[in-house]
C-alpha cells in the first residue's frame, strides 16, 4: 500500500510533470472508484493543474478555480503517468485495472489503477479537500509532527503501538510497511503499549519516524512514478522480509499474521530476543 513517502513522491512527480497543463477529460472506468457526483467529472475539463499535494496518504491534485481531485490509492492502487495514450477513445467501464484516466492537453496524463479483486481505490472531486470524510479525520502528519505533538497523540491513544502508529486519526501517513520499519529503527516491540512508553522511548520513536520517512521520501522522490514500488521494497529492513536476516543484527526477521495482514519484526532488535506469539500459528497447533 502506498504510504506517506510514495504519495509524497507521486505528488512531486505530478508537480514537475502535470502542473501548468490543462485537463482535457477525466474518464471514470470503475464507477465505484468515484465517491462524489457533484461537481461531476466533466467539471474538471478545461481547468489547469496548479498543484499536487498530500494529506496523510491522500493525494490531492489541485485544479484552478478551487477544484480538487483527491485520491486514496488503498492497498493495491497506483498512479501511472503516461507521456501519451495509445488511443483517444474514452475508457470502457469495467474493463481492466484502470479505474480513472486523466487526460491533459499535451497528450499526456495519468491512470489510477487498482490490481486485484478488492476494489477500494477512492477518488473524490471536491471544491475543498475537507469535504473528503477520510481527510477530515486525519491526525497530524507523521513527518511534520514535532515531539510534543507526536508524544501527545501516541500516548493519548492507548493500544499496541503498531496499531496506534497506523491509525490515521492519531498520526497520518504511516501504514503497515513503514510502521514495521519505524518500530525496528526505534527498537520497540510492535505490541508495546503506547500509553506506557517512557519519555525516552517516545523521543526515540519520534526520531525513528522522522528518519525512516525522510529516508524513504528522499529515495522515492525523483524516481519515475512507475519504479517507485520497487524502490520502496529495496529500502526496507524488516517489512516483507520474513525469514531473511536483519541487516542490523543478523537475527532472522519474524512475522505475526492477522486475518488480512501481517507484521514483521526482529526479535533481537525489538523484543529482547523473544519471538512474539503468532496467533495464526498457535491456532494451527491447537
Ligand atoms: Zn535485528
Amino acid at each position: 500500500m502506498p504510504e506517506l513517502p510514495e504519495v509524497e513522491a507521486l505528488g512531486a512527480y505530478l508537480r514537475e510533470r502535470a502542473v501548468g497543463r490543462r485537463v482535457e477529460r477525466v474518464e471514470i472506468a470503475a464507477i465505484s472508484a468515484l465517491k462524489t457526483y457533484d461537481p461531476p467529472p466533466t467539471a474538471a475539463a478545461g481547468r489547469t493543474v496548479v498543484g499536487a499535494t498530500r494529506h496523510g496518504k491522500f493525494l490531492d491534485v489541485v485544479l484552478d478555480g478551487d477544484l480538487h481531485l483527491v485520491v486514496h490509492l488503498a492497498r493495491a492502487g497506483w498512479l501511472h503517468y503516461r507521456d501519451s495514450f495509445a488511443s483517444p477513445a474514452p475508457l470502457k467501464p469495467g474493463k481492466g485495472p484502470i479505474a480513472v484516466r486523466v487526460r491533459l492537453d499535451d497528450g499526456s496524463g495519468f491512470d489510477l489503477t487498482e490490481a486485484g479483486t478488492q476494489k477500494k481505490l477512492a477518488t473524490y472531486l471536491v471544491t475543498d479537500p475537507a469535504q473528503v470524510p477520510g481527510v477530515t479525520k486525519l491526525g497530524p502528519d507523521a513527518l511534520a509532527a514535532d515531539l510534543a505533538t507526536f508524544g501527545a497523540r501516541v500516548r493519548g491513544r492507548r493500544g499496541q503501538i503498531k496499531g496506534v502508529l497506523t491509525d490515521q486519526s492519531v498520526l497520518s501517513g504511516v501504514g503497515n510497511a513503514y510502521s514495521d520499519e519505524i518500530l525496528h529503527a526505534a527498537k520497540l516491540s510492535p505490541f508495546a503499549i503506547s500509553s506506557r512508553l517512557t519519555d525516552e522511548q517516545l523521543a526515540t520513536l519520534h526520531g525513528a519516524t522522522r528518519e525512516v520517512l525522510t529516508d524513504a521520501v528522499t529515495r522515492s522522490v525523483g524516481q519515475r512514478a512507475a519504479t517507485l514500488k520497487g524502490e520502496k521494497r529495496s529500502g526496507l529492513k524488516v517489512h516483507a522480509r520474513t525469514g531473511l536476516p536483519c541487516p542490523v543484527c543478523g537475527d532472522t526477521v519474524r512475522e505475526v499474521s492477522f486475518a488480512d495482514s501481517s507484521l514483521q519484526y526482529c526479535p533481537t532488535c525489538q523484543t529482547g530476543g523473544k519471538p512474539l506469539a503468532d496467533r495464526r500459528l498457535s491456532r494451527l497447533v491447537r
